[in-house]
């Protein structure tokens, strides 16, 4: 979806407020294109898209900026049909990516749902994506207490978290720890070359640079930005009450949320059920344990809490019963 608006028309229709978090937006997404280039010189940024508001506002600031990005949408297999339909219908650009294997058939094969403590989930069908080039992503610290410690730049794995500035600074370190004394001086260490940037293990494999554009916009700035400033549609469960679009049933939603997806998507619970039963009637847990086992209890839990339901089991969990759990599904699975 193209905007037919300038960025000088974009500022003048935002307030104060969002107008400079556009600014710092743009400029972020300017400075980092050149790296984001060094990784895919015909596609720049890799953007990933939900069909989200939050994706919307990232994709549409990207446009204003006027770097050059390819948007893509990860499936899982348990998305809203109507989030399916409003990316085709109004982000055609977008390219769909159908996952390998049902989230249902992974579950099966691991032995395990996905939970909020192990969300295999996101690293199977999402954070792969994108590997080895710069991805844009559409967080904010508004969002949740562990996303408001996320930084506007980060490596996927972990080895650089913090902003534009101090990531400049651990690429140089890198790069004149990889090269010897004598290339140096022969001054062949160009930051900008992409070939250097790949060997030097800033990023590489399956590593992702992930840049967050929008990381301190409120929900008001998106709908503000969406509604007034770059005035596109969005998704129409929005307008239904839902006021976060994601996976059905995602193990990161309330227990009411889950529920009330269970009733609008209800296929979406007949294969979780379906796997659930298929997990506990022929796996291991039902031939080696009792019910009255930790892990037995354990996994009622997770099995409630995925289906929206109250657990039926009685007691608390405490960090003694979780290891355990972990200690003993790890030699199950094995
Ligand atoms: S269900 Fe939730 S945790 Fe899993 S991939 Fe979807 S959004 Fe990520």
């Amino acid at each position: 979806m193209q905007l037919n608006i300038t960025l000088k028309e974009a500022y003048g229709r935002a307030s104060n407020r969002l107008r400079r978090k556009m600014e710092y937006s743009i400029h972020l997404l300017r400075k980092a294109e050149k790296l984001a280039l060094a990784y895919d010189t015909r596609g720049g940024y890799y953007l990933a898209f939900s069909g989200g508001k939050d994706s919307q506002a990232l994709f549409h600031i990207a446009q204003l900026a006027g770097v050059q990005f390819e948007g893509h949408m990860n499936l899982t297999s348990v998305d809203p049909p109507e989030v399916i339909r409003f990316v085709k219908r109004s982000y055609p650009e977008v390219e769909l990516i159908k996952p390998k294997d049902s989230i249902y058939h992974v579950a099966l094969r691991k032995q395990l749902l996905p939970t909020k403590k192990v969300r295999w989930c996101c690293e199977e069908f999402k954070e792969k994506a994108g590997a080895g080039k710069v991805t844009l992503i559409g967080i904010r610290h508004q969002e949740s207490r562990n996303r408001a410690k996320r930084n506007e730049v980060e490596i996927s794995n972990y080895s650089f978290s913090g902003d534009l500035k101090a990531f400049e600074k651990f690429r140089k370190k890198k790069l004149s720890a990889a090269k010897s004394p004598s290339t140096r001086k022969r001054g062949e260490v160009n930051i900008t070359n992409a070939k250097e940037e790949k060997t030097i293990g800033c990023i590489s494999g399956k590593e992702t640079l992930l840049i967050s554009p929008i990381i301190h916009w409120t929900e008001r700035d998106v709908w503000e930005f969406l509604n007034k400033v770059a005035q596109v549609p969005h998704c129409e469960l929005y307008d239904q009450g839902f006021y976060r679009i994601g996976c059905i049933c995602c193990p990161m939603s309330p227990p009411r949320q889950k529920l009330i997806e269970n009733e609008r998507w209800p296929h979406v619970r007949r294969n979780w059920v379906k796997a659930i039963r298929e997990i506990r009637s022929g796996g291991v847990l039902q031939r080696t344990l009792t019910t009255s086992n930790p892990v037995v209890r354990y996994w009622e839990r997770l099995e409630a809490d995925m289906l929206g339901k109250r657990s039926t089991t009685t007691g608390t969990f405490n960090t003694q019963t979780r290891t355990t759990g972990k200690r003993v599904f790890r030699l199950l699975i094995a």
